[in-house]
């Protein structure tokens, strides 16, 4: 199969999952005057945060460029882990012993949060532990993982993580293309859109607004309040926060010079039999592997179709361009997959920092919380309920993603033009088992 034969009758490049939960029509509501807090962005951040200063009793608008959620929120990958990327001697070497380990305790804080949160909002999400198999996609990997495995280096919690065989892989995975693996059987799986419709609706039951396709174009600073043009119109508020992430602008310059926004496309292909997707994929875990250049994929929650995701291109392209690249990797994996079309494709913009760290804090008076270098579901959430509470006063107590510096680099402004050059280092040393 080749070309335009590898997609669906019905083929979308748009999110497979707005299929269960569409995003919210635009509605007519009007910008009010003043606010005690403004929030730009709809997503997991800011959602989480406005809960929080709603709750406080702060009267609380959020504004979104698009409909809400129409950013990564609803167009993500579904996988849940504990989102701190640097190993333990890293974070140590960088921030001393104590900060190392608050990071990951934050990071594990993350994971458990969006748990707790689901459960007690009673939230319809497909929210299960599932676990994660991360293949070695070479015999050099393996032998590190299963290094890593036998002296666990991380002092703050127990992951539990087990290393499987190759020849014991088949219980994982229907591949032949790895080397054996790890699981990490507490890291989980959700549908990311039903997770934000959900979220969205306990929001509004916070008391927020929520107004979409309402465009923030500049933040002004008065004597004790920000004044925000918007595509509405002007509101005045008394705290701003920035929950833009990936789809970070001039709107905000120093944090536009310290986030690098970075395309992630994935497809999800049209149903497959049960018997294939049983020898494909025997249990419901998340998957990813050793590869620079990760692939990150799953069955979706009903088991019919598969979801693949990863980074096909040097530059930004378009989904109908990247479908049949993630197709071809997608096939290297698992060739009875050859003559399965593809029914969705997509992409959003993550954020990327220089230090692979998330950030979240104040400057000059605006709150952010950003750069959750691809793992933001359970991330965002827990960052954007921290800023959210600074905000509303309730604590004073700073996360330890915003007590690490928070840097950009010379002749950065926003845009990425050492990506390319990364994206073939990256390919080279995937190549190599490097
Ligand atoms: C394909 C893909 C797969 C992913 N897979 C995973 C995964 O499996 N696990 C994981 O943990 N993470 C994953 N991520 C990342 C995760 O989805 C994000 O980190 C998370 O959703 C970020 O949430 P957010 O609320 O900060 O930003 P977003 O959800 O991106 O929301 C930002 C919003 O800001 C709005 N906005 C921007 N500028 C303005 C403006 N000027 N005025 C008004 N509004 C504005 C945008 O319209 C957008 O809706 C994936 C991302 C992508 C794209």
């Amino acid at each position: 199969m080749s070309g335009s034969n590898l997609f669906t009758e019905n083929f979308k490049a748009e999110p497979y999952w707005w299929e269960n939960a569409a995003l919210m029509p635009a509605g007519n509501n009007q910008l009010p005057d003043s606010v005690d807090v403004l929030i730009i962005g709809a997503g997991y951040t800011g959602l989480h945060a406005a809960i929080q200063t709603a709750r406080a009793g702060r009267k609380t608008v959020i504004i979104d460029a698009e409909a809400a959620g129409w950013g990564c929120s609803s167009r993500n990958g579904g996988q849940i882990s504990t989102s701190v990327k640097p190993g333990f001697a890293k974070l140590k070497s960088r921030y001393g012993e104590q900060l190392a380990m608050e990071i990951l305790s934050e990071g594990q804080a993350s994971r458990d949060y969006i748990e707790d949160f689901i459960k007690s909002e009673k939230i319809d999400c497909n929210f299960e532990t599932v676990g994660r198999f991360h293949g070695a996609h070479t015999k050099g990997q393996y032998e590190k993982l299963a290094r890593e495995c036998s002296e666990p280096s991380n002092p703050v919690f127990e992951t539990e993580a087990f290393v499987v065989p190759k020849q014991d892989q088949k219980s994982e995975l229907g591949t032949q293309a790895y080397y054996g693996g790890i699981v990490y059987p507490k890291h989980a799986s959700i549908d990311p859109a039903k997770y934000h419709a959900g979220l969205l609706e306990v929001t509004r039951q916070a008391g927020v607004e929520i107004i979409s396709y309402c465009k923030a174009e500049a933040i002004n600073r008065e004597m004790n309040s920000f004044e925000i043009k918007t595509t509405k119109g002007i509101i005045s508020a008394k705290k701003v926060v920035v929950a833009t992430n990936g789809y970070t602008s001039s709107l905000t310059p120093w944090l536009r010079n310290r986030v690098i926004s970075i395309g992630s496309y994935i497809i999800a292909t049209e149903e497959i039999p049960e018997d294939l997707m049983q020898k494909l994929f025997p249990t419901n875990r998340i998957l990813s592997d050793t590869r620079k250049l990760v692939y990150y994929y799953r069955p979706t929650p009903d088991r019919k179709r598969v979801l693949f995701g990863g980074r096909v291109s040097l530059y930004e392209t378009d989904p109908r361009k990247s479908g049949p690249k993630l197709h071809r990797d997608l096939v290297a994996l698992f060739p009875e997959l050859k003559e399965t079309r593809i029914s969705h494709s997509w992409a959003g913009f993550v954020a990327y920092t220089f230090d692979e760290l998330m950030h979240a804090g104040e400057r000059d008076g605006i709150y952010y919380a950003t750069g959750y270098c691809g793992s933001g579901v359970g991330m965002a959430s827990y960052l954007g309920k921290r800023i959210g509470q600074q905000v509303a006063d309730k604590t004073k107590e700073v996360t330890a993603f915003g007590q690490i510096p928070f840097k950009g680099r010379p002749y950065y402004n926003g845009i990425p033009w050492f990506l390319a050059p990364s994206v073939v280092a990256c390919r080279i040393r995937d190549k190599i088992g490097f």
